[in-house]
């Protein structure tokens, strides 16, 4: 059998290990130990399955591969933050961040390598769209940034969120079973209420999500609030206008019953003034949400500038009067591009 002919363990079904097991005269329990060390204890190798026989663990390799990610560079940040660029089977580079604060250990992993939208302000923007991640490829990439928590914090990730390079939604599938995975009680068991996936806004996924009634957070990359503005930053807007966007998200909300978090990032005279807030003020009133307003990481080519502390200021203070919940994400990682947005493997 050459490579190429082989499977990718993790895409396994359980029936067909089962029938393999039967054929080698293995008892039925090595299923449930295989699925332990696939899922559980996050093996990348035959290797580490310590408690098969080494001719179970051979038979297995004859058959199946282990397409997973590896680490090929770290950078720790001196807030602490730790960037790790990730290396695919096939030569792709992506990134993935953990980033600790003082109540949280949040993770941020990518969905795609590259991205197939180009948002005018964001680095993985201007990359093309390689291909989609597997599933196993984003489970990997919160296994291995697990493991760095526990060695550098002695702590588990606290928070997962699906904001590094790649569209999420437009990997729609490999995202879904990788969270099934991420909180199944045979997986890694994390709540669903810890994870968030964040999109440019796939109005028909979002009403998908909505018929699966799924249970983790979704967040919203807005950034302006009326449809001329938008368009210009995220020309998915062209085809996914605010008004689909409002309705597939009011959908959300009425099947999940969970609120939407938007996410604004404040560019100087784009989408800083009163009216602007008072159009965010509107939207919000639509659909119960929260709003984070992102300080924007400076990327280069780009024509936009973070705004001021001045209009930073001016801007809470009228979204805080109409009432409206608003939080302010600082910048975490500048010093080693880790930020938001800047997830855009150099070689650096
Ligand atoms: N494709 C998804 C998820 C990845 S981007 C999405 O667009 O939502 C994750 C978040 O980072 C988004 O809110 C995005 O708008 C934001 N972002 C992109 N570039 C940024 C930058 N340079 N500085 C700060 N945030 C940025
Ligand atoms: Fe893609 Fe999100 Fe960046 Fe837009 S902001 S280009 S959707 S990764």
């Amino acid at each position: 059998m050459n490579s190429k002919a082989k499977k990718e363990i993790r895409e396994a079904t359980t029936e067909e290990l089962s029938v393999l097991l039967n054929d080698l005269n293995e008892k039925p329990f090595r299923l449930q130990q295989i699925h332990e060390w696939l899922w559980m204890k996050w093996a990348r190798s035959f290797d580490a399955m310590t408690n098969l026989s080494k001719n179970l663990r051979e038979e297995l390799a004859l058959r199946y591969e282990f397409r997973a990610i590896t680490v090929d560079h770290t950078q720790q940040s001196s807030d602490g933050t730790i960037k790790v660029r990730f290396k695919t089977f096939d030569g792709h580079f992506i990134e993935g961040v953990l980033i600790p604060t003082t109540d949280r250990l949040t993770a941020c992993i990518s969905s795609q390598i590259g991205c197939s939208l180009t948002c005018r302000f964001c680095a993985t923007g201007k990359m093309k769209r390689v291909r989609n991640l597997f599933h196993y490829e984003i489970f990997d990439q919160v296994a291995i940034l697990q493991e760095i928590a526990e060695k550098n914090f002695s702590k588990r990730l606290s928070n997962i969120v699906y904001m590094g390079m790649g569209e999420p939604l437009l990997n729609y599938n490999n995202v879904l079973r990788s969270i099934d995975k991420i909180t199944s009680p045979k997986g890694m068991a994390m709540s669903p209420s810890r994870i968030t996936v964040s999109t440019s806004g796939i109005t028909k996924q979002i009403r998908e999500l909505a018929d699966e009634k799924v249970k983790f957070n979704l967040a919203i990359s807005l950034h302006a609030a009326d449809n001329a503005k938008r368009s210009k930053m995220m020309p998915i807007n062209d085809t996914n206008t605010l008004e689909e966007l409002i309705d597939s998200l009011d959908y959300f909300y009425k099947k999940t019953g969970t609120a939407i978090t938007y996410e604004y990032i404040l560019f100087q005279d784009v989408n800083d003034s009163e009216t602007d807030a008072a159009n965010l003020v509107k939207l919000c009133r639509r659909i119960p949400s929260k709003v984070n307003l992102i300080e924007y990481n400076t990327v280069e080519d780009v024509p936009y500038q973070k705004a001021g502390h001045e209009s930073l200021d001016k801007f809470i203070t009228y979204l805080q009067k109409n009432r409206v919940n608003v939080r302010v994400r600082r910048s975490r990682g500048k010093d080693i591009d880790a930020a938001c947005g800047q997830l855009a493997n150099k070689n650096n």
